[in-house]
């Protein structure tokens, strides 16, 4: 029985993570579940799963009464630090959008727990601290990210052979085949519009501009200690080439399956072995063909810059993230056009210029300044 905490319970991969505990509840007792305001939805949660913790970061007008002592509450902004500490779980799911998700990861690694991350940006804002740290916890993290779960599985075949390349798959978003013009005044329906996974709305904002591509190839250089040059983005429409390896004897390992995330979710949760998941065979007569095209630095400058942004070094990966999640959230208010995201974060970068990030406290200063910057430029754009 494995005891598993949930942070961004409420959210796409938590709800799922706990469908994925649902179906095998003779394995995994969900100890500790964390949101953020979607109070009905926890309430929903706490009464099926019986948490020891139970909490919210922004604390609700009342508590149901049938669940009022069934477990502990706690509410607040630092409900994530604080039900890290108290609760009393092997694994932590980090499921929570942005930055907020770094000291929570840094945390449960010190408490010497296993981290599960779903959380892009931890790894982006603080790769060489959280690496760092979870080496010194002895615990792999965990990808859940469907690419990086795709090459840690593929990497379990590497028998301590250095792979020479990462092939990183992206759908492509929904505006693979727009042109830039048209790309530049596209609408927030538009853009929420994903092809292939269902998802949160940040996270499918990125898809479309391609920055997700972008935090991902962050994510894969920390994760799996590959400099940018040797990490390749290869669109792939159909979501089913998760991503591949390639060893030096010209062999490549991919992982394939339909695009369902309860299959990383689940092999995180159960590393190294495999469950059931719901998840639909994959039919390879159904899909017939698979094709590959290259990603397009030109239409989709995250591309180009999340290798500008580690070959840069510091905390300048810090500062994409940041004028990013500013810019994305202008965007989804309505506030700026679809074409301005990716030009607020290259102004943030210019103007923030070099910056360290050797500690945490330097990360969260390169965030805020990052966020100051990007709206200052995102209000000149309105
Ligand atoms: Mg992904």
């Amino acid at each position: 029985m494995r005891k598993l905490a949930i942070l961004g319970s409420t959210g796409s991969i938590g709800t799922q993570a706990l469908d994925v505990a649902a179906r095998h509840s003779d394995r995994f007792a969900v100890t500790a579940l964390v949101a953020h305001s979607s109070s009905e939805k926890l309430f929903e949660q706490v009464r099926q799963f019986h948490p020891q913790i139970a909490a919210l970061s922004v604390e609700p007008k009342e508590i149901p009464a049938d669940i009022r002592e069934s477990c502990q509450w706690m509410f607040g902004e630092n409900v994530l630090l604080d039900v890290v500490r108290a609760c009393d779980a092997d694994d932590v799911l980090v499921s929570v959008v942005g930055v907020v998700g770094l000291a929570a990861v840094m945390e449960a690694l010190a408490c010497g727990k296993r981290v599960l991350l779903a959380n892009k940006e931890p790894l982006v804002a603080g790769g060489e601290l959280v690496t760092e740290a979870a080496r010194k916890a002895g615990h792999p993290l965990l990808p859940v990210d469907s690419e990086h779960s795709a090459i840690f599985q593929c990497l379990q075949g590497a028998q301590g052979n250095t792979p020479t390349r990462l092939i990183l798959t992206a759908s492509g978003g929904p505006f693979r085949t727009w042109t830039r013009e048209q790309m530049q005044n596209a609408t927030r329906a538009q853009a929420l519009k994903h092809p292939n996974w269902s998802m949160g709305a940040k996270i499918t904002i990125d898809s479309a501009s391609m920055f997700n591509k972008a935090l991902e190839i962050i994510e894969a250089h920390w994760l799996f200690d590959m400099p940018p040059e040797k990490i390749q983005v290869v669109v792939h429409p159909q979501s089913i080439v998760h991503s591949a390896v390639e060893f030096a004897d010209g062999a490549v390992l991919a992982q394939l399956g339909v695009p369902d995330m309860r299959v990383p979710i689940a092999y995180a949760m159960t590393y190294p072995r495999r469950i059931p998941t719901g998840s639909k065979p994959l039919d390879l007569f159904s899909i017939g063909t698979l094709t590959f095209e290259p990603g397009d630095p030109v239409r989709f400058p995250a591309l180009r810059l999340a290798g500008e942004c580690l070959n840069a070094g510091g905390a300048a990966c810090t500062i994409l993230n940041g004028a990013n999640e500013m810019a994305v959230a202008a965007f989804l208010r309505d506030e700026i056009p679809f074409g301005a995201i990716s030009r607020i974060v290259e102004g943030t970068l210019e103007a923030c210029g070099a910056m360290p990030a050797d500690t945490l406290e330097d990360i969260f200063h390169a965030d805020l300044e990052a966020r100051r910057r990007a709206k200052e430029i995102a209000e000149k754009l309105k």
